[in-house]
């Protein structure tokens, strides 16, 4: 998420959003030392950013006593949410969330409502004006004739108040999707799966004439060029990064994605982005502790295996991860409070109080 200037008010810059130049600088190199800099800041804008989507554009608002008021957002009422903060290799902070909308069908409904065409129709509207994966000004030949614009996310989101908004509007989405949008494969996601180099993210991405869902719930948007990410028209415009955005239409998928929420809420050991870090005081302490000790098949070793045993043992945190918790402000967006409900006493007391029970199986 990168509204840069929002970024430096809160790094303490004194910044005038509302006369708002990307040219009069800092360049990008000062702006990326600021952020790695200040830490707070970043998981302070970062935190401020999901706020604003959840209340702004999904209408969805929890008070501090986790009172929830909702309106109308973007994708309609918004009833729940769950979502989980990753940080990526380089520190950043992003989310993965699951939103649930009021008046959504159930899983066993939405398998038996997806057989009738009608319904079908009605979700690939849906699709249609929720998740684009189609720019018609942003064609595999015009990527060759316009560059992309660099440092997009470097400024203020356009006002919808203004006049001409909506000429604007396609303007800058053309701008946004070439820049943030476009998936090129490279080093971040190919991986070797039986002896081929594949796409983690599975681009290249399917083409369809037109947004579509099949009585299996299997769908797609509307896409003609197949390395071009899925977006909210919304959410690109207000937040001018780069996102993802799928629809839940089957128990299946739905399993998917909670395993893969959960992988993240569970803090399950991921890929090493700097173990130098990790293995720093392991390899002090073998220096020296193994300071008298001139048996080098014995000294190497015992380096691996205490290498070893660090990288299993200790986990990476980024440091806006480390402010989040420091600050409370958490790595998880739940709207809802779960209580702590102890089976065994609530089975004994309805047993003591319906003795019938008792005898029931
Ligand atoms: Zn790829």
């Amino acid at each position: 998420m990168l509204i840069w200037r929002l970024y430096e008010v809160f790094a303490g810059q004194d910044i005038d959003l509302d006369a708002f130049d990307a040219t009069a600088g800092p360049d990008s190199s000062r702006r990326s030392f600021i952020i790695a800099n200040d830490p707070y800041a970043a998981a302070k804008f970062f935190h401020f950013v999901i706020r604003a989507i959840l209340e702004e554009l999904l209408g969805i608002q929890v008070d501090e006593r986790r009172h929830i008021t909702r309106q109308l957002g973007i994708f309609g009422t918004v009833e729940a949410y769950v979502g989980t903060v990753e940080a990526q290799g380089r520190g950043t902070l992003h989310l993965h969330m699951i939103v649930w909308l009021q008046g959504g069908p159930t899983a066993h409904e939405m398998k038996e409502k997806l057989i009738s065409s009608e319904f079908q129709a009605t979700v690939a509207a849906y699709i249609a004006s929720n998740i684009r994966a189609h720019h018609d000004d942003v064609t595999a030949e015009s990527l060759e004739s316009f560059p992309r614009e660099r440092c997009v996310s470097y400024s203020r989101p356009l006002d919808p108040r203004i006049e001409g908004f909506q000429d604007s509007r396609k303007e800058k989405e053309r701008q946004l999707v070439r820049a943030v949008q476009i998936h090129k494969c490279g080093r971040g996601c190919l991986k070797m799966k039986k002896g081929r180099m594949l796409c983690k993210r599975r681009a290249p991405f399917p083409l369809s004439p037109d947004a579509w869902v099949n009585s299996a719930g299997e769908w797609g948007p509307k896409r003609t060029y197949p390395f071009m990410n899925n977006w909210n028209p919304t959410i690109l415009l207000a937040t001018r990064s780069n996102h993802d955005c799928k629809l839940i239409t089957n128990g299946g998928e739905t399993k998917h994605i909670s395993w893969y929420i959960s992988c993240y809420a569970a803090k399950r050991q991921q890929h090493s982005s700097n173990a130098s870090a990790l293995l720093a005081k392991t390899i002090a302490y073998h220096k020296s502790s193994e300071s008298h000790n001139s048996d080098l098949n014995q000294l190497n070793r015992r380096l691996v295996q205490r290498c070893a045993n660090s990288l299993s043992r200790e986990q990476e945190f980024s440091a806006p991860e480390v402010v989040s918790y420091l600050m409370k402000w958490d790595d998880r967006y739940i709207s809802h409070h779960f209580e702590t409900i102890y089976w065994t006493s609530v089975t004994s007391l309805l047993k003591k109080t319906f003795p019938a029970l008792r005898h029931s199986r």
